[in-house]
């Protein structure tokens, strides 16, 4: 089949990779002038990583393996601390901290020679037929068009594809956003394989290392900002849209500043230009995400905030999914239908977990009661397979 994915994101070049392995010919089209592979660090969990060796991807090298993710009160005590190891032991492969670029390098390296089209801005689609003889068509800003047999919106939380098929319907902002950065920064961290979070009433502290000597930091605080004006990647940049006027570094240093040891260093080692605002968005998952010959991956299909770690996730599982569903030459549409139904309840899951975390951080907080803190480690294993039974049934 001929296949146009609208979007060379994280989504877009993993889904490019799924589907060329199942043989399909594949075409992404990306509206900026060359791959998007900024941006900060992210998880890619177990399940995850397996994925990408299923999908032929290289992990010699890749970012950070994660052995430990460990929960800190505001003041250094110790609430959780999760077994990243013992999983990996169990699954047979690693959960990662990994620039988001370097995600996408790897998939683009064995995509075939040309399946990438850059200065492509999709701006309208076309279903053209019924039935078997069905296609769609997608039309470029510079006036040109390209025919499939499908097409696949990985255009990220505003998709153009969202809105030719639901209307213009953004994600809720969750009146929270992380303000966030990957720098070098001297400070004493218990390990390169451990992740430490500090959670106070105000907010959290996350603190990733991601190889290369870099470190991702990320504040979360609230945000009020209008989710229209963004730009996209999810940055704000406008001091508008910031949670608060003035420095952003200041802001920072007045509520986190008086935090455990590493917090204080980190403000200490970063500056007001290594800052970003991420706000956190979150899409409803449980309505459709297709039609006919046209589905959604990624972003533009269900985003959800940094917090729960699982955007790159997602973006694996569908590609994996999607894979599956068109290796058999049965009907299209149907095929696009299965990939729906299979990763719909998976979504929901995550959709909830967003909502929880959200409310998370009293209750943590009660935790500072105990001496040791809790074991994270069933819980964490939960979460990353909890409804990926798909991973395992044969979803063709
Ligand atoms: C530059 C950038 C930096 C990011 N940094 C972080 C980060 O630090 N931490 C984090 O957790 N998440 C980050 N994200 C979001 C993260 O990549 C996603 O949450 C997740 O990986 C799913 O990716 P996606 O491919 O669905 O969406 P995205 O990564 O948003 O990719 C969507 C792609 O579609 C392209 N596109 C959009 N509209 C059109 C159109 N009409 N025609 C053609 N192409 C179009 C965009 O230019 C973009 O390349 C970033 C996204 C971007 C684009």
């Amino acid at each position: 089949m001929k296949v146009v994915i609208i979007g060379a994101g994280v989504s877009g070049t993993l889904t490019a990779v799924g589907l060329a392995r199942a043989g399909h010919d594949v075409q992404v089209f990306e509206r900026a002038p060359e791959l998007r592979d900024g941006g900060n660090g992210v998880m890619v969990w177990h399940n995850g990583t397996g994925i990408m060796k299923d999908l032929g991807l290289r992990l010699d090298g890749l970012g950070r393996r994660i052995d430990a993710a460990d929960v800190w009160s505001y003041d250094g005590r110790p609430l959780m601390r999760t077994d990243m190891a013992r999983i990996a032991d169990e699954l047979g492969t690693p959960g990662l901290g990994v620039m988001r670029g370097r995600v996408m390098e790897r998939a683009v390296e064995v995509l075939p020679p040309g399946t990438l089209r850059f200065d492509k801005r999709c701006i309208r689609i076309e279903e053209v037929g019924t039935g078997r003889d069905a296609h769609v068509v997608a039309h470029f800003s510079d006036g040109t068009t390209c025919t499939a047999d499908l097409l696949i919106g990985a255009d990220g939380y505003r998709s153009v594809v969202r809105r030719h098929l639901f209307g213009d319907v953004l994600p809720r902002a969750m009146g929270l956003a992380s303000w966030h950065g990957t720098t070098k920064v001297p400070i004493r961290l218990e390990s390169e394989h451990v992740v430490p979070t500090y959670y106070g009433r105000v907010g959290l502290c996350t603190i990733h290392p991601v190889g290369e000597g870099l470190i991702h930091w990320a504040f979360e605080v609230p945000w009020q900002g209008a989710l229209q004006h963004l730009p996209a990647g999810r940055e704000a940049a406008d001091a508008s849209e910031r949670p608060r006027a003035g420095s952003r570094l200041a802001a920072l240093r007045k509520d986190f500043g008086t935090w455990a040891a590493p917090v204080r260093e980190l403000l200490d080692a970063i500056g007001e230009d290594d800052i970003g605002v991420a706000p956190h968005l979150l899409h409803r998952v449980d309505g459709p995400w297709g039609r006919g010959r046209i589905t959604l991956v990624g972003d533009a299909a269900h985003v959800v905030p940094p917090r729960v770690g699982m955007g790159v996730n997602q973006a694996l599982e569908d590609a994996w999914v999607l894979s599956r569903v068109t290796a058999t030459g049965d009907d299209p549409a149907a095929a696009l239908r299965r990939y729906e139904r299979a990763r719909r309840p998976r979504a929901k899951r995550i959709h909830s977990t967003a909502k929880m975390m959200q409310r998370v951080n009293p209750l943590l907080l009660l935790l500072r009661r105990t001496r040791r803190g809790l074991d994270g480690t069933k819980m964490l294993r939960a979460n990353i397979l909890r409804g990926s039974s798909f991973l395992n049934d044969d979803v063709r």
